[in-house]
């Protein structure tokens, strides 16, 4: 069952309840303005930080725990190119799994990268989950989580 989540707040809306809702395209939960659909169920942590970009995956949406993940004020990453802005980086990929998500619509899970906080020198591990939008804008949902390495 598709499940829809809000990128500002991260509350969950599954299909069912998306049909019989008050509010067909927004957020129940924080009256945002579109929520970000999933086709499997998906639970962000309390620092993941949910980006939404358009289809030339320049940021929509710095939204639920990406000001606090990130230290970059909203308003500094709308517009920018998704990896340029945040420094990220995969090393352990043989391609760049963001394109391998936009070109082919699919999720790609647990991918191991580095970003560049606001204001830091080093970069920070952490675990992208990429999604691909479905509906016809494109675009997608990049949610980043910091590991801390052991
Ligand atoms: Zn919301």
């Amino acid at each position: 069952m598709a499940v829809f989540v809000c990128p500002r707040c991260a509350h969950r809306v599954t299909g069912a309840e998306r049909t019989q809702g008050h509010q067909p395209r927004g957020c129940p939960a924080c009256g945002f303005g579109f929520v970000f659909e999933m086709m499997d169920d998906y639970y962000a942590g309390p620092l993941t930080a949910l980006i939404c970009c358009d289809q030339e995956r320049r940021v929509l949406v710095a939204g639920h725990a990406a000001v606090p993940v990130t230290g970059w004020p909203e308003g500094e990453l709308i517009g920018q190119e998704v990896s340029a802005a945040l420094a990220l980086e995969f090393p352990d990929a043989t391609d760049d799994p963001i394109a391998r998500s936009l070109e082919w619509g699919v999720r790609v899970l647990q991918q191991p990268c580095t970003f560049r906080p606001h204001g830091l020198d080093a970069p920070r591990n952490a675990v992208a989950d990429i999604f691909p939008a479905y509906d016809d804008d494109g675009g997608l949902l990049v949610a980043l989580t910091p590991v801390t390495k052991g």
